[in-house]
């Protein structure tokens, strides 16, 4: 009898995820927690040393023909960090790991280095290793980076608690609506290199895009202000997908008020100009690795006044499922799209 075979997409990212979790046990005293959420965390005394890893593919995660290299160093650095901080660290080095072919120049890795270098210097943490490899599918950068974070501070996906408040900083959909842009203009110009490509006024969702940032900011200020979230993400695949993360870890359930989603009026504007629900592009848009977090609900005072973090919902017991309020006082069940890789 042929022995069976399962394709991965049947499971997806997470369920394939889930399955290696499942058979994977701990060994070493020193590994608090494994398998599960943005960063793996290490037993180190007081403290404890956060680890995680990313790797961006070349035609899967990125594409060079409006990428520029120095934006893609600064990315790929950016993302990972954006995963330390999601567990309230604050990161400290990183190694870099590349698969490389001929289609690139020794000048070409230059400027990727600079925009690695550049995001190193700008959170202030060091590059200390990697591995140089050949690559038959392209450009393929993986990089893994270190945190810290005293033990108290740890923000994990599984511990937000029901009431506590939902919380995300910034805005979202940008990022996505970005990449449609640029796809856009990539067909446009495939089909009529003569044409330039029409990117005046939406500078903001091409940075979204291109130039993401960790908000790095916001730990030092949840710090400043006193505050350690029950729980936190990074909206790293879209709202809803870590919305579900968040509220699957924790055994819980959660209401999301969507007058209260917070996006960009460019962003806005460009989903209408694409045709696309603004709705659904903060919801499912990915890779705008903003925040997600929650708190209890006194310390709302501390932070109520802040500009660039809104409260957003509420968590509920699990039977109460995880449903979206429209602005009609519509409520419905929230789905995630995330990215289909397989
Ligand atoms: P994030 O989007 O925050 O980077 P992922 O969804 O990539 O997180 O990963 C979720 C969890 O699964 C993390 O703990 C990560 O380390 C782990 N993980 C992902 N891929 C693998 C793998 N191939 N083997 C073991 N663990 C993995
Ligand atoms: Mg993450």
């Amino acid at each position: 009898m042929a022995e069976k075979r399962t394709e991965i997409r049947e499971l997806g990212e997470f369920g394939l995820i889930e399955k290696i979790k499942s058979r994977v046990k701990l060994h070493h005293p020193r590994s608090i927690y494994g398998i599960g959420d943005d960063a793996a965390v290490i037993d180190d005394g007081e403290e404890v040393i956060l680890l995680t890893s990313d790797m961006l593919n070349e035609s899967v995660h990125f594409d060079l023909s409006y990428t520029p290299l120095i934006h893609l160093g600064y990315k790929a650095v950016a993302v990972n960090v954006s995963d330390i901080v999601a567990m309230n660290g604050i990161p400290g080095q990183i190694t870099v790991s590349l698969g490389l072919s001929n289609r690139f120049s020794v000048e070409a890795i230059e400027e990727l280095y600079q925009g690695i270098q550049l995001a190193c210097a700008n959170y202030k943490i060091d590059l200390i290793g990697g591995d140089t490899t050949s690559s038959r599918a392209g450009l393929i950068i993986s990089i893994s980076a270190l945190g810290f974070a005293k033990k108290t501070e740890v923000c994990y996906r599984h511990t937000a608690k029901v009431n506590d408040l939902l919380c995300v900083t910034g805005d979202l959909g940008g990022a996505y609506l970005g990449l449609q842009l640029l796809e856009r203009e990539k067909q446009v110009y495939l089909s009529n290199p003569a044409m330039q490509p029409e990117l005046e006024g939406k500078d903001y969702v091409v940075q979204r895009q291109l130039k993401p940032e960790a908000r790095m900011d916001v730990i030092y200020e949840l710090r400043e202000l006193g505050i350690v979230p029950t729980a936190m993400i990074d909206i790293s695949d879209g709202l809803a997908s870590e919305v579900l993360h968040l509220c699957k870890s924790s055994g819980l359930g959660a209401v999301i008020m969507e007058d209260k989603l917070p996006i960009d009026e460019q962003t806005y504007a460009t989903a209408l100009e694409f045709n696309l629900e603004p709705l659904t592009c903060i919801l499912n848009g990915g890779e705008d690795y903003e925040l997600l977090f929650t708190i209890k609900q006194e310390d709302l005072n501390k932070l109520k006044n802040h500009p660039d973090i809104t409260v957003i919902g509420l968590m509920k017991e699990a039977s109460a499922g995880v449903n979206v309020v429209t602005k009609a006082g519509n409520s419905f069940p929230l789905k995630a799209q995330g990215w289909v890789h397989f």
